[in-house]
């Protein structure tokens, strides 16, 4: 994909950056959501304008062609865009969070040059290859395999539910080189497409997030340099729960988008003179709306602040994602039989939502991973 220059002089803050992504999305995302959604697919004018605007640069710094930003900037651009269309928001934050960050953050300089740059500038979308057909949550059960030869390492094996990987420029594939090392076995690989026996197959068709492209991808003795290797070899597993930590940041702030947008169709079904359980529904769904946002601020804001924000994270997307679910369910109750119809508005937002409790870590895993940092092995248990 070629993109542009970036457009006009670049927000200083997130208040800056949340006024552009609302422009754009009123303008160019708003008007195509319903046939996102329809056509499964988002518009390439539509990927050039995240580009030029210097979305797909966020959280890089200039000096690696990005368009800096800290955490707030980008979990309120995010927002912003899906709450235009849900599809559109988890393309960035896909590229963003879990193949532009890891990048910046263990490439090195070399890797940087060749691989940030493009992404940064919006020339390469980047994907995420964790997930197989047999391991999701449980990701030190890897299969996809890799051997080291003279001049690099060979992968084989498949990825499967793999966001942006049919446009992707790039790819981070996690591999193991024995499945008996657990995670100790895991590394992680730049692979760019392209690359002989290297292959997107099957294009999976999803209940909700239609148009955020999810495939299969198929390595066959997949050769790859020695520079391809991200980090040390051996600590990939660190590299991936890294960027889904951050990543979970950014599905939140998604799943915020599209629980705004639901709670505006809310309102558009209820009035003042509307029976009592009605408005009741809406005003339990403002209260969840504000706990999701002060969430989504919180976890942002420890991030930046560079402590440790893994509960945050976690509790950020656990949350977000349900309150989400609720107030799309809540707003086709409200909305009565037009808000199942195909095409309607609230119904997609429902689809969308329920989406997002199962990406970058399920509800289950969020609560798993609370329960442990909450009730850690052979310490006092003092959570607060
Ligand atoms: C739209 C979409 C986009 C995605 N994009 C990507 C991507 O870009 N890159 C990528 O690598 N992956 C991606 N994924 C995969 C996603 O991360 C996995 O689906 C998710 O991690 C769950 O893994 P799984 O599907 O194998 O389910 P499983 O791990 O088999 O889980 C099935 C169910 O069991 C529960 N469960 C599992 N283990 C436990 C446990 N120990 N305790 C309690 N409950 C448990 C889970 O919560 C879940 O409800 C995507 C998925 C979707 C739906």
């Amino acid at each position: 994909m070629l993109a542009g220059p970036v457009r006009g002089a670049l927000p200083t803050d997130a208040r800056g950056w949340r006024g552009r992504a609302q422009a754009f999305a009123t303008r160019e995302v708003g008007p195509v959501a319903q046939q996102i959604d329809r056509d499964d697919r988002v518009p390439d004018t539509v990927v050039r304008g995240l580009a030029e605007e210097g979305f797909l640069g966020l959280g890089v710094p200039t000096e690696w062609d990005g368009t800096g930003g800290d955490t707030r900037s980008v979990v309120a651009v995010l927002e912003e865009l899906s709450r235009a269309s849900a599809a559109v928001g988890v393309l960035v934050a896909v590229h963003l969070s879990v193949c532009a960050a890891p990048v910046l953050q263990w490439g090195t300089d070399d890797q940087r040059e060749r691989f940030l740059r493009p992404l940064a500038r919006g020339e390469r979308i980047g994907a995420f290859g964790l997930t197989e057909p047999g391991a999701g949550s449980d990701t030190a059960s890897l299969a996809t395999r890799y051997q080291k030869d003279d001049t690099g390492f060979i992968l084989r094996g498949t990825k499967t539910f793999i966001s942006n990987a049919v446009s992707a420029g790039l790819v981070l594939v996690f591999a193991t080189s024995d499945p008996g090392l657990g995670h100790k076995g895991i590394s992680a690989f730049i692979v760019p497409p392209g690359t002989d026996g290297f292959s997107v197959a099957q294009r999976l068709d999803k209940l909700g997030l239609r148009g955020s492209e999810t495939t299969e991808l198929v390595l066959t003795d997949v050769r790859l340099p020695r520079e391809s290797l991200l980090g040390v070899e051996g600590e990939g597993l660190r590299v991936a729960l890294g960027a889904l930590q951050g990543g979970r940041v950014g599905i939140a702030s998604c799943a915020l988008g599209v629980a705004e947008a639901a709670f505006a169709e809310m309102l558009r079904s209820v009035s003042a003179e509307d029976a009592e359980w009605k408005r009741s529904i809406l005003a339990r769904s403002f209260a969840d709306l504000c706990a999701a946002r002060a969430l989504v601020a919180r976890a942002a804001e420890v991030k930046d602040a560079g402590g440790s924000y893994v509960n945050d994270a976690s509790v950020a997307k656990l949350v977000a994602a349900r309150v989400a679910v609720q107030i799309a369910s809540a707003g086709v109750d409200l909305a009565g039989p037009s808000g199942v119809r195909s095409g309607a508005t609230a119904e997609r937002l429902l689809r969308d939502a329920r989406v997002f409790p199962i990406v970058e870590g399920t509800t289950e895993i969020q609560e798993l991973i609370l329960a442990r940092s909450l009730l850690p092995a052979g310490t006092e248990r003092n959570p607060l």
